[in-house]
């Protein structure tokens, strides 16, 4: 570590408590970024890291974007902040507009949010409110799905699936309920893409409408591909079963596009990808390349119709937040689908699938990888697990490719991959030879 590393480094490493962090073990061995630029961090010790997750899933267009930088700089000096309660500003309506443009289907109103948890909580609620409106207030209930990444409310813990984030928190939001998740890892073992096995696991919905009465239900949630547990792709024709069970029963199915929204799987969305088309969908991350926060809910006109017939009132749905459609992430919003469109980031993850496909199946051959999973530009790589202790092997990856210089995200025993999509082949070769001699050397 050079002078100038431990001269910047703070002294206080407690005050900060970081979120889904081992802080005692960051504590020893801190991990520094002070700079980003393209497709790489910059640590204090002044080491160029390659992202391979785009920051958080998020910074799409890669880092330190000059359109996004001046369209903020610009919007802070004409407008800083604005309320959305009663009144509005310029932007946010333009942002919507283009949003909805983007959005196959009548997905056309945008309710704006902060994050991907609040994007979840105001689906749900969005949901009850729904049918509510239309006289069927007895739909209350919700599904989830095992290994669901739904956020960290309490709203997103109980549809989620992920016990770790269960169960410290007490009681969960009553009358949710879980299909299983669509994981099969012997029937699709180093499946490239969508899997063949598995279509059959949607009948659960039917099975908990059996249950439940579907009369009860207001929406199901689901992640079209579960991304933070590990890049759990849907087996062909999964999606689309689950349409058209909800749609027999009038429940409206939400997609979770958190992680898929904005070219992550090589379409806009994965609405696109897999021709579903849900009720509503919800979004942050991309949408303003991580810069400011910033997430959105979509909802089709037969929601957004269902609040403005009924009778007037002051305010049609009792929900929103203080930085709703913020003037500054709306003018990051909107330089960021500028920059989307004018480079085809949207659907990069086409053109480059093939390669960087072959390069995530080109570690299936280490004795450690037990399994590989794709789609567009997103990767799995799971580890066999050393016995009762099942998150320390891609733990110990994480940090032996950090000092090598490549940016990974762990999850359990799975290595899960999202670059930016700026990415190019000469750091995919970059991303996963570094990949293989952490792997390779592990024990
Ligand atoms: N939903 C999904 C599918 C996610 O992947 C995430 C974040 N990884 C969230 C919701 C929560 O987003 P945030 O962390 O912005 O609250």
């Amino acid at each position: 570590m050079t002078a100038a590393t431990s001269n910047n480094r703070p002294n206080d490493l407690s005050a900060f408590w970081m979120p889904f962090t081992a802080n005692r073990q960051f504590k020893q061995t801190p991990r520094m970024l002070v700079a980003a630029e393209g497709m790489y961090y910059t640590t204090d010790d002044n080491r160029q890291i390659l992202d391979g997750t785009a920051g958080l899933w998020c910074c799409n267009a890669g880092h330190k974007r000059a359109k996004i930088n001046e369209a903020v700089r610009a919007q802070l000096d004409e407008l800083d902040y604005a309320p959305a309660f009663q009144m509005g500003h310029p932007k946010a309506f333009e942002l919507a507009t283009r949003l909805a443009q983007l959005m196959p289907g009548d997905l056309n109103h945008v309710f704006y949010t902060n994050s991907g948890s609040e994007s979840v909580e105001t689906a749900l609620k969005i949901a009850i409110a729904y049918h509510r409106a239309r006289g069927e207030g007895q739909r209350t209930r919700l599904i989830g799905r095992e290994r669901g990444y739904h956020g960290v409310n309490f709203g997103g813990i109980s549809v989620g699936g992920i016990p770790t984030n269960r169960k410290t928190f007490g009681t969960m939001l009553g009358g949710v309920d879980h299909i299983r998740h669509t994981h099969l890892p012997e029937e699709n073992k180093f499946v490239r893409g969508e899997p063949e096995n598995g279509v059959w696991l949607a009948e659960d919905l039917e099975r908990l409408c059996a249950l439940h009465d579907p009369s009860t239900i207001a929406a199901v949630i689901v992640e079209p591909v579960a991304g933070s547990t590990g890049v759990l792709i849907p087996p062909k024709g999964y999606l689309k079963r689950l349409r058209e069970i909800c749609t027999k029963h009038g429940i409206l199915l939400i997609f979770d596009e958190v992680i898929t929204g904005f070219g992550r799987i090589g379409t806009p969305f994965a609405v696109d990808y897999f021709d579903v088309q849900p009720d509503m969908v919800t979004t942050a991350k991309g949408l303003t390349n991580g810069t400011i926060p910033m997430g959105a809910v979509f909802a089709t006109d037969a929601i957004y119709d269902a609040f403005m017939t009924g009778p007037e009132n002051m305010i049609e749905l009792f929900h929103g937040y203080t930085y709703s459609g913020n003037p500054v992430a709306c003018a990051a919003g909107l330089a960021t689908l500028e920059i989307y469109e004018e480079e085809g980031l949207l659907t990069r993850g086409a053109e480059l699938g093939q390669y960087w496909e072959d390069a995530v199946h080109s570690l299936a051959d280490l004795p450690l990888v037990k399994d590989v999973r794709n789609l567009g530009l997103i990767g799995a790589i799971e580890l066999e697990s050393i016995e009762g202790q099942p998150t320390k092997r891609a733990f110990s990856a994480f940090l032996q490719a950090f000092e090598k210089g490549i940016l990974i995200r762990t999850t359990g025993d799975i290595i899960a991959l999202s670059p930016p999509l700026i990415i190019e082949k000469s750091h995919i070769d970059e991303l996963f030879g570094t990949l293989r001699d952490v792997l390779k050397n592990l024990d």
